[in-house]
């Protein structure tokens, strides 16, 4: 099939999919008031492939099939690779102005990034090697997009999943057949699952040891998303319907979040990446670091956005004439630095790409990238603040669409106008802004850029734990010698 265009994407929704949106299940996504404006920003990242002047940059010839396939499907085998890998993720992401942290890049990148794994994943059964090799492949012809659940339902943080009072709270194995595994629990959280063709659920997370019951959470799978007995329960729609004036990101970037429930699933044994190896599945925590490929869609994404962001605050400030004061030329200049550390840190980490143990084509460097993701959840809750300082009761001077072009358009025109621009299209700037920062997708994108890629908190717990002191210590024990 090839890259597959946006009315092809929409179609492959309209399946029969279980999804349930604010207590209704939903007939068909693409038609959803609350749904539809997504699926339709979708469709146009889905589009620009075929668009003629970005077609070349964002494929590359399927080595099975010959055609023209997605380029974040690729294996990076040199420089060149990764950097039309970027080039690609940059068109997408500078599309969605960075509102897209999971464009359907951010997953295949993953899956991909499996694949080059798959001698260890398949390290006890070879079986398990061919289903993720044969799965990218299938993906990659097909122009698949996916979901991603890594996470066990937030129940008792306490205990083990295995500990739970019901053992399927947590996806587990009800039963094998000659068919393949019986599975019912939940997973999270599925980020564009409504929008998805397929959802990829590798072992993301440790499962105790020694204990038995630890087997039947030790699977690793993808699936249709429309397959019988799996339904997402989706968080409320942020997309209310209202004119683009008025939720200029809401009514366009609402990826949507949502629970993934299984009730008796099968997962055909072709599908299947991992089961019941507990040890193995621990073990490839450590070994299969698939964010070292898919943070290049993170860092390109960043970038993305952080140049928006910069141009909504350079815009802001010149709007109500306050780029003369220094503290707020200050606190602009550490947005731009932001950008330039984003920028610095994903050049860092492609110049350090390298072979891996058991994996094959290159990877980026690991430490540019850890730094990075530890760093920017801080970094990106400080230029929210810095929007709000310098934005201040402006944000809330956002009358309507209605209200601008009503019966009171006078008064808007008289008393929004800024120092460098009109009523209506002051309106227009800080209601863009607070879409940003303040409305209920404003909060969702600062929280997902605390915590879509893990918990930094225990992440650092685990960098604290793991990393080689040697250079560190040698330095102060050198200083003593030398004093
Ligand atoms: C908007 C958004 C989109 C997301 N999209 C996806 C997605 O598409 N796919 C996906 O797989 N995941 C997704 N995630 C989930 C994300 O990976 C998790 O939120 C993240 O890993 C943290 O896990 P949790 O939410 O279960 O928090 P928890 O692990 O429950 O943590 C809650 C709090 O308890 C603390 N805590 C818990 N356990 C410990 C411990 N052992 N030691 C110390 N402190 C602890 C944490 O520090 C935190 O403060 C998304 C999250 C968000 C917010």
């Amino acid at each position: 099939m090839a890259v597959r265009t946006g009315a092809q994407f929409l179609e492959g929704l309209r399946d029969g999919r279980e999804i349930w949106l604010e207590g209704e299940r939903v007939e068909d996504v693409t038609a959803h008031p609350k749904l539809e404006r997504m699926a339709q920003t979708l469709a146009s990242v889905y589009d620009l492939q075929h668009d003629p002047e970005l077609h070349e940059q964002m494929t590359f010839k399927s080595p099975s099939s010959g055609e023209p396939v997605a380029l974040s499907y690729i294996i990076p085998e040199t420089q060149d690779d990764l950097m039309r890998r970027r080039k690609a993720l940059e068109i997408v992401a500078h599309a969605s102005y960075g509102m897209l942290g999971r464009a359907p890049d951010y997953v295949n990148i993953q899956v991909t990034a499996a694949r080059q794994m798959a001698k260890v994943y398949g390290e006890n059964d070879g079986r398990f090697s061919d289903n993720i090799i044969a799965y990218h492949e299938y993906i990659r012809e097909n122009d698949v997009c996916l979901t991603h659940t890594f996470g066990h339902p937030q129940v008792n943080r306490e205990l083990a999943v295995t500990e739970l009072s019901d053992p399927y709270i947590a996806l587990g194995v009800v039963d094998t057949t000659s068919e393949g595994l019986i599975v019912s629990g939940s997973k999270l959280l599925a980020t564009l699952a409504p929008f998805s063709d397929e959802i990829f659920a590798p072992i993301y997370r440790p499962l105790p040891p020694n204990d038995p019951n630890s087997e039947k959470y030790a699977i690793g799978f993808a699936l249709p998303v429309a397959t019988p007995g799996l339904k997402f329960i989706c968080r409320e729609s942020y997309d209310l319907g209202r004119s683009l004036y008025d939720y200029p990101l809401s009514g366009q970037f609402d990826e949507m979040d949502a629970l993934a429930v299984f009730d008796n699933v099968l997962i055909p044994w072709d599908r299947v990446f991992a089961h019941g190896d507990v040890e193995l599945g621990n073990r490839n925590l450590g070994r299969v670091a698939l964010w070292r490929q898919y943070m290049q869609q993170v860092a390109v994404k960043n970038i993305a956005k952080l140049e928006f962001v910069l141009g909504i605050t350079h815009g802001i400030a010149e709007a109500i004439g306050i780029t003369q004061y220094g503290h707020v030329q200050e606190k602009i200049s550490e947005i731009i630095d932001t950008l330039e550390t984003v920028r610095a840190y994903m050049r860092a980490a492609e110049a350090d790409a390298e072979h891996i143990e058991g994996g094959v084509g290159i990877w980026p460097g690991a430490e540019p990238w850890i730094a990075m993701r530890h760093w920017w959840p801080d970094a990106y809750t400080r230029i929210m603040w810095i929007i709000g300082q310098l934005a201040a009761g402006g944000l809330m001077l956002t009358p309507t669409e209605q209200d601008v072009e009503g019966p009171i358009s006078d008064s808007i025109a008289k008393f929004y106008q800024g120092a460098a621009i009109d009523g209506p299209e002051r309106v227009r700037l800080f209601r863009l802004a607070w879409d940003l920062v303040g409305t209920q997708f404003g909060s969702r994108q600062a929280l997902y850029e605390r915590f879509f890629n893990g918990d930094v908190t225990q992440l650092r717990m685990r960098r604290f734990q793991t990393y080689d002191y040697t250079r560190a210590d040698q330095s102060v024990k050198s200083f003593f010698e030398n004093l």
